[in-house]
């Protein structure tokens, strides 16, 4: 299992993240954000396979480039078409949807579940490409308690952060991972088989023998001889916000023990005033925020247009003296080289 991730769109342009998440099997995969062009770098079938599609909020940087992504998606069966977003989703998104003539899928039964994320409450409704999207079937409001989604492989928590509007910070964890130690299954003299998946999904309350290659074994006793549990990875998607003491209180708990934030970092520590003006990080900021939550990585996006090539170099550079492990995304090539360029 694993987390792989790519920061899509160009510096100064927009820019989302693309997650696939590896759990054994399946693969599951995450878009954060839809800006203009981002989903280009990916292939038609890997834009159809997107599991859910997240946004930070609704500023047209972050959704311009929904159509092409609706336009492979929106007659999908394959899987659930899930969609998720600050409260004004619902609106958003159904009048994206409503934006075509649908008159050749009449009748067709494809449900587009969207799901509001409130303070307090997740409001799920969904809508059918078989009539235009014209009915909305409210579906259930759930109470949101911070985790949206607690899968056997993941689990996706939120956060609400202040952009002004609401804007939502998104915290993709996998869950730890069973590993069996090939030492000890040699030691005991026994051989890989599916026998092994047996005892990884078991419920360690369960006690009962198992048997190996015709002899009886205390599966309990196997477990705790064979199983090594390893911390899953994460990742961390925040956008669009202002920092103040609160809210790098409640990042800081929130990203306890993450491996990749994947941050904001619009404009250089100079022109603060400017970031807390449009409600935006400098990124200095965020890399205070890496190293206070003791991350691994720190990945900056989004820094602005207002600034060329050497000022974005700037700016990570600025990131660096505190947070040494800040990078910008490898392709865009922003990166100090060996020979100090
Ligand atoms: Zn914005
Ligand atoms: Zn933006």
């Amino acid at each position: 299992m694993s987390i792989e991730s790519h920061v899509l769109g160009l510096p100064g342009r927009d820019n989302a993240l693309f997650v696939r998440l590896h759990a054994g099997q399946s693969i599951h995969r995450f878009l954060f954000d839809c800006g203009q062009g981002c989903i280009d770098a990916l292939g038609r079938a890997e834009i159809q396979s997107i599991d859910h599609l997240l946004f930070s909020h609704f500023h047209i940087d972050h959704i311009s480039g929904f159509d092409a992504f609706f336009r492979a998606t929106y007659s999908r069966t394959s899987q659930p078409n899930v969609v998720w977003g600050p409260p004004e989703a619902t609106e958003v998104m159904l009048s994206r949807f409503r934006g075509f003539t649908w008159n050749l899928q009449e009748g067709m039964q494809v449900h587009w579940h969207i799901h509001a994320i409130h303070q307090q409450s997740i409001e799920r409704v969904y809508a059918d490409l078989g009539d235009g999207f014209f009915q909305t079937h409210p579906n259930r409001t759930l109470p949101f308690r911070g985790i949206l989604l607690d899968e056997p492989a993941f689990t996706m928590e939120a956060i609400h952060l202040d952009h002004g509007i609401p804007s939502i910070g998104y915290v993709l964890r996998e869950k730890p991972r069973l590993n069996i130690d090939a030492e000890e299954l040699h030691a005991l003299g026994l051989e890989p088989g599916p026998w092994l998946q047996t005892i990884k999904h078991l419920p360690t309350t369960h006690e009962p023998s198992l048997e190996v290659k015709g002899k009886a074994y205390d599966a309990n006793d196997l477990r705790k001889r064979l199983l090594r549990e390893t911390p899953g990875e994460s990742i961390a998607y925040l956008t669009d916000f202002l920092m103040t003491d609160e809210v790098r209180t409640d990042l800081v708990a929130l990203l306890s023990g993450c491996g990749t934030l994947v941050c904001e970092g619009t404009y250089r520590h100079d022109d603060i005033y400017l970031a807390e003006r449009n409600y935006h990080l400098t990124s200095k900021q965020a890399a205070e925020l890496a190293r206070d939550a003791a991350v691994e990585t720190l990945v900056l996006i989004h820094p602005s247009d207002r600034y060329k090539a050497e000022e974005w170099r700037a700016l990570l550079r600025e990131a660096q003296e505190i947070f040494p492990a800040a990078a910008y995304p490898e392709q865009w090539k922003l990166m100090p080289t060996e020979a100090g360029g």
